[in-house]
Order: structure tokens, then sequence, then C-alpha cells
């Protein structure tokens, strides 16, 4: 470190370029040697001058070739680090050998692996719902757009637990925690495969049947407020689970914003008619 220090003065803007100086001279101490020692003898051999010189220029070529060439993967290392602090994917990273290089290549490889995790693991869990590990609005969101199919019939539901808050003041909010935990596991276990269920918010799930038909949707959402009916009606201390649902369709994701107001309508209308309910919006 010290001798980089102190030939930090030889082109202080590239490393390059200082192991080039260094080179350079390296290679013409033996033609200055010559030239000192036959000055001090006061003689001049053309001959032997001339043989040193090309043999200098060659040597200077190639030693500035060979560096050059032996700097590279330590100039693209540094290329790729730059590219991760920008937060960017880095392309397949070159293994090297066993030296110095290759632990840096290899060492950039390692934090380019443990870079695209870490930004992987994010962004699974801003999609994703703390409480239930179902997705959230924006996992929600975000996968509709990768799912809906432009021209195909899909559907979306949106679902409300009723009285939710009485369970918080009877129980707890613990308890109010836990009720909505089992409950986004029960909408998961009840849909079909493609189907996939999310905590819009607070005590409100949507779903989204993609290639299916308003009809169809409604039926699934149906049979799952049936079924829920029936699983919590055993509780004896409380009233069972009920929710209230509004269903609508959909084409594309360009009118999921829309979609999503008709389901709320829907829901609402569901909710004025009596709760534990579903309403359809076309
Ligand atoms: P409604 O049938 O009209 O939907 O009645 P509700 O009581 O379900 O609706 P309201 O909007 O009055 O209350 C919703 C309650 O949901 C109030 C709020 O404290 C509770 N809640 C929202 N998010 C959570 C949560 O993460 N955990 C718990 N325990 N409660 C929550
Ligand atoms: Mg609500
Ligand atoms: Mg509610």
């Amino acid at each position: 470190m010290r001798f980089y220090q102190a030939t930090r003065w030889i082109f202080p803007r590239s490393y390059q370029l200082r192991l080039f100086t260094l080179c350079f001279l390296a290679v013409h101490l033996p033609i200055i040697v010559f030239c000192v020692a036959e000055g001090v003898r006061g003689r001049w051999d053309w001959g032997i001058f001339l043989t040193l010189l090309a043999a200098t220029l060659v040597g200077t070529c190639a030693a500035v070739a060979g560096l050059a060439a032996l700097l590279a993967p330590i100039g693209y290392a540094t290329d790729l680090l730059r590219t991760l602090q920008r937060g960017e994917r880095v392309p397949n990273i070159p293994t090297g050998g066993e030296d110095l290089v290759g632990e840096l290549l290899a060492g950039v490889a390692r934090a380019s692996n443990e870079n695209a995790a870490r930004i992987s693991n994010l962004t699974d869990a801003a999609g994703k719902d703390m409480l239930t590990g179902l997705l959230n609005r924006r996992g929600f969101t975000d996968m509709a757009a990768r799912t809906l199919r432009a021209g195909t019939n899909s559907a979306i539901a949106l679902l409300d637990l009723d009285h939710f808050k009485s369970i918080n003041d009877r129980f707890g909010h613990e308890e109010g925690d836990r009720v909505l935990t089992a409950f986004g596991r029960r909408l998961e276990e009840g849909l079909r495969r493609g189907d996939r269920a999310a905590r819009w918010g607070g005590e409100e799930f949507a779903i989204l049947m993609p290639a299916t038909e308003l009809d169809d949707a409604t039926e699934i959402v149906e049979r799952l407020r049936l079924l829920l009916r029936l699983d919590t009606a055993a509780a004896a201390d409380r009233p069972p689970l009920t929710f209230s649902c509004g269903v609508t369709a959909l084409q594309d994701y360009q009118s999921f914003t829309a979609a999503m107001a008709r389901a709320d309508e829907a829901l609402y209308d569901a909710k004025r008619g009596g709760r534990d309910r579903v309403e359809t919006r076309a």
C-alpha cells in the first residue's frame, strides 16, 4: 500500500498508465545503463546500441500489450461493481483462475448473486401481506397485470368480512388477527389452482379468477361463503363468520381499476342488502 501511495503522483487518475510508466522505465533500464557505461568509457558501439534499441522497442510493446491484457479483467470487474452499485443486474461473470483476479471475479459474482437474492426477497416482501401471507394490494395489482390476457373473460371478487369490528371488540385485536389469518388460509384452500387471493386491506379480500365467466365466478364465491358459514358455525361462543361480496367481469388489465370500483359497488349493495351475500355487476 505504501508504494501505491508513494507513486500516486504519477498519473494520479490512471492506475494503468502508472503501471505502463514503471514498465517502460524497467524495460529501458539496460539501454540507459549501456549509454552511461559507453559515455564513461568514452566509446560508442553502434551495433550493440541498435540491437539493444530494437530489443527495447519490442520488449516495451510486448510488455505494454501484455499488461493491458492482464489488467482487462480488473477493469471489467470494476465496471461490474459499478453496475451492482446502481442496483442493476450484471451479465454472466466469467470465472478466473486461482489467483488475485480469479478471487476478485469470484467476489463480484458472489456480491451479484447476493444482490439478486436480496432484490428478489424485497420484491416478494413488497407484494405480500405480513399478517396473512397473501398478496397485498400491490402484489395483487402486479399479478393481475401479468395474468390478465386481453380478450379473455375473467372475474374479480371483493370480499368484506361482516361485523368484523365486533370480533375485535369482543375478543381482542389479537384474536381478530388470528381470524383474518385463518380466513386468508381458508380462502386460498377453497380456490381453484389458477385463482389468486389477496388481502386488499383491513378485513377486505380480493380474488382474481382468470379465464372465468361471471356466472362461474359467482358460483365459486357462493360456495366459499356457504363453506365458511358451515365451518365457523361450530364455535359456540360466537356467531358464524360471514362475508359480503361483490363480483364483476373484466377482459383485460386496462379495465382493472374500473372493475375493482364496480366490484366495490356490488359489495356495497351486498352490505345494504343485509350482508352475508354475493352481488354481481356485469
Ligand atoms: P361491516 O359488516 O359493515 O363490514 O362491519 P365491519 O365491522 O366489518 O366494518 P368496519 O369498517 O366498521 O370495521 C372494520 C374493522 O376491521 C375495524 C378494524 O379495526 C378491523 N381491522 C382492520 N384491519 C385489521 C387488522 O389487521 N387486524 C384486526 N384485528 N382488525 C382489523
Ligand atoms: Mg371493510
Ligand atoms: Mg367488514
